[in-house]
């Protein structure tokens, strides 16, 4: 048996991990690599294996550095099913339709860019959306805790991961010629103990070997029930003066997080009654299938009683879906106060840009930034106190205040991570370290050194392991 990691080591993205048993090979995610153009292009079309020998993918979860290169192993000539649950399914089809679309945008941005400066380069999308269609025919849904077999030797299951909507961490069970059982599980992205929406992750009974992810592995997020008491704050003060409140969201988990939270201190009279505008049609496609999944294995226990009491929080009386452009642009003349969640999440693009740009430089608006701003974004250049900004090539002044809230997060803190590990009994043979930066990896090794973990990898990018 062997284990070889072709992606999201040392680094967040292209998560991509091909797990070789009893004649079998079974790829673990097939992300796409994200960054700067150049080095993630070049990651992202080469495939270090030859596509049409895997026999069968095992997908965690919906986010585009776990799914998004499954399109282009598809028309690189892999043939078998590509197993995940459910609402995995439902939401992966939205996010590679999206993602394609980015990339025709992107390639035809950068060739004219090109063409002008006199240059021959172009480059080419890495999947279209026939791709995307091809791929998605692949898809099967299967149940969590639900043993598959892929061959009469090797078998897998879904367990709750506790990180977005259809999470799962895969648990792989070998039956070898020589005897016995191996088990390997990957954690894919790992939830939190305690989320907002989220059950807590599975934590599974004998692991041989682990592939956990790393992504905080040094540092801890602030609790999950600060949360309230500064939108509290912020949205009594958009009251006070009329102001708008922008918050830049993910389409997927934080935007339905944000109005999940809202709905709940607007209904308990917390905070007033004034108008939330979802100004994204993914994320209001993707919060439909929210609504359809209410009753899903992965929501918490008080989620679930929630719905039960008070019905569907994603459709309340303050609440409105925003999905044409011509209507998006209307918020720019109603008065506040309201609030706008509007995607990108990093400010890098769509309808945010607009409402940015019309709000600006006013003092009465606030941006409420809810998440991780990578270096170079917008959001981060306003989290960071940017006084002026330029949108759309045109310099705006920043008047607006910004505030962050550092509560949100899916994934697992270092707290969390050694917890999941600490409650591993036995401990597994060995562990692998993935989906972290060096430093965040290397920080979360020696914190299980010191619970007396070892048997720790930090493994890089095209490493082979024997798994005995
Ligand atoms: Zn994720």
């Amino acid at each position: 048996m062997k284990i070889g990691f072709h992606g999201g080591v040392g680094e967040v993205t292209g998560s991509r991990h091909l797990l070789e048993a009893e004649g079998l090979k079974v790829l673990l995610d097939c992300g796409l690599f994200q960054g700067h153009r150049k080095e993630a292009l070049a990651k992202n079309r080469t495939t270090p294996f030859d596509a049409a020998e895997v026999n069968a993918v095992l997908l965690s979860h919906a986010h585009v550095d776990h799914c998004g290169n499954l399109p282009l192993l598809v028309k690189r000539g892999f043939k078998g099913l590509i197993y995940c649950t459910e609402a995995t399914l439902e939401i992966a089809a939205i996010m590679l339709r999206d993602s394609a679309r980015l990339q025709e945008s992107d390639a035809k941005f950068f060739n004219k860019i090109h063409a002008r400066q006199g240059s021959a380069e172009t480059i080419e999308p890495l999947y279209d959306e026939a791709d995307v269609d091809a791929c998605l025919a692949r898809l099967v849904p299967r149940p969590y805790m639900t043993w598959v077999d892929l061959s009469d030797k090797v078998r897998f299951r879904f367990h709750n991961a506790g990180h977005v909507l259809g999470s799962a961490m895969i648990e792989v069970e070998v039956a070898p010629a020589t005897g016995g059982r191996r088990r390997v599980f990957f954690t894919g992205d790992l939830g939190r103990r305690k989320s907002l929406l989220m059950d807590p992750p599975d934590v599974p009974k004998t692991v041989d070997y682990l592939l956990i992810e790393s992504t905080y592995g040094d540092r801890n997020h602030d609790p999950v029930d600060r949360v309230e008491s500064l939108i509290k704050t912020v949205v009594d003060r958009a009251v006070a003066e009329k102001g708008k409140i922008l918050i830049p969201s993910f389409a997927l988990e934080r935007t339905q997080e944000i109005i999940f939270v809202l709905e709940k201190m607007i209904r308990r009279g917390q905070i007033p009654l004034i108008p939330v505008y979802v100004d994204s049609p993914m994320a209001i496609n993707i919060t439909e299938i929210f609504s359809r999944h209410l009753d899903g294995f992965s929501f918490s226990p008080e989620f679930k009683d929630y719905v039960a009491r008070e019905g569907d929080p994603f459709d309340f009386k303050a609440i409105r879906y925003v999905r044409t452009s011509e209507e998006s642009q209307t918020l720019n003349d109603k008065k506040g106060p309201m609030i706008i969640l509007s995607a990108s999440g990093m400010c890098e693009g769509g309808r945010i840009l607009h409402h940015l740009r019309n709000n600006l430089d006013k003092d009465t608006t606030t941006i409420l930034i809810v998440g991780y701003q990578a270096q170079g974004t917008l959001g981060r250049r306003l989290q960071d106190g940017a006084k002026k900004v330029k949108i759309f090539g045109l310099e705006h002044e920043v008047w607006a205040r910004v505030e962050t809230l550092y509560t949100f997060s899916a994934h697992a803190d270092q707290s969390d991570l050694l917890w999941f590990m600490k409650s591993l009994d036995p401990r597994p043979r060995k562990i692998f370290l993935v989906h972290g930066d060096p430093d965040d990896r290397a920080a979360l090794k020696q914190a299980l050194r010191v619970e007396g973990i070892t048997r720790v990898e930090c493994p890089d990018y095209g490493d082979v392991f024997d798994l005995a």
